[in-house]
């Protein structure tokens, strides 16, 4: 089994608690990850919505040191053959996001800035409201000004749009405007649990028509009531039923939710092994690993 996952809040974690990605306690664990071949995992620098400005900022760089402290296991990772590199290292390939657009303190030369150090994917807010917009808690307020400047910004400079955390109406802000593929890192399907962080059919249609990416999150108010792997396994099939068995990845949440279905990494083998035995073992290791695998090594370069 391979694990590349578009989502963990690991960074927040190590931060807040001084210790490192190897620490047992973490969803990410286990760290080496001796299961996975090959392991992928983009790592969110989460910015509250109590810090802005230049606060907001320097948060971002912390948690992006935390990262680079980490190298015996992380490697900060810009491209595929960067990622190549470190599977050979047995390392996890580390990708680097920013959730939520406050980090850029309203300056549009931020975006340059961040994508020099390393940037890959920008979520554009968190739940609630930044200089680009308004996140799901107010659903009908779109993208401001500055969010659509930002988002030219990013196409230019190589940085990936993820709107999960998104208001609806800025999902469609980002969706009319957008000229290359965009991603929800880490939300579920509307139409399998009803949730303002989880995704209508006609949002992940225009997802899956622009060649974006979904990552299945675990966090069970997205996933809903019931045994966690057959829920997780009815949100697949309905994706999948729209088209997106080649574009459908996982955005665990991993150490951002206290309500997992799954607590740590190790535990993805009852999900493999359900898709596997239920669906096929192609449509596993897509989910797992190759669909973001080629999407990454088409989009960053
Ligand atoms: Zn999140």
């Amino acid at each position: 089994m391979e694990l590349f996952d578009l989502h963990c809040d690991t960074l927040t974690e190590c931060l807040a608690r001084s210790i490192p990605a190897s620490d047992p306690t973490l969803g990410i664990y286990p760290v080496p990850g001796d299961d996975f071949p090959r392991r992928a995992q983009v790592f969110a620098t989460f910015i509250p919505d109590e810090l802005r400005g230049e606060a907001a900022y320097r948060h971002f760089l912390a948690q992006r040191e935390t990262l680079l402290s980490q190298q015996k296991w992380i490697s900060l990772c810009t491209s595929m053959e960067d990622a190549e590199k470190a599977f050979s290292e047995r390392k996890i390939a580390g990708f680097l996001s920013v959730e939520g657009g406050a980090a850029l303190d309203g300056r549009i030369e931020r975006v340059g800035r961040i994508a020099s150090l390393g940037v890959k994917l920008l979520t554009f807010t968190w739940n609630g409201e930044c200089e680009l917009g308004y996140g799901a808690l107010s659903p009908d307020l779109p993208l401001k000004p500055f969010g659509l400047e930002v988002l030219s910004a990013c196409e230019r400079e190589g940085i990936i749009a993820d709107v999960s955390h998104l208001s609806r109406a800025g999902f469609w802000s980002v969706a009319e405007r957008a000229t290359k593929p965009f991603v929800a890192t880490h939300s579920n399907a509307d139409a399998i649990c009803p949730h303002p962080r989880n995704l209508t059919d006609d949002q992940l249609r225009a997802i899956l028509n622009a060649g974006g990416l979904i990552g299945l999150n675990f966090h069970r108010p997205f996933v809903g009531e019931g045994e966690g792997t057959e829920r997780l396994l009815a949100h697949i099939r309905h994706i999948c039923r729209l088209g997106g068995e080649k574009q459908l990845c996982l955005g665990g949440d991993f150490d951002g939710s206290d309500q997992t279905v799954y607590p740590n990494a190790a535990g993805l083998a009852a999900l493999y092994e359900a898709i596997c035995i239920h669906e096929n073992k192609e449509l596993a290791d897509g989910i797992f690993f190759d669909n973001a695998n080629r999407f990454f090594s088409s989009q960053l370069s």
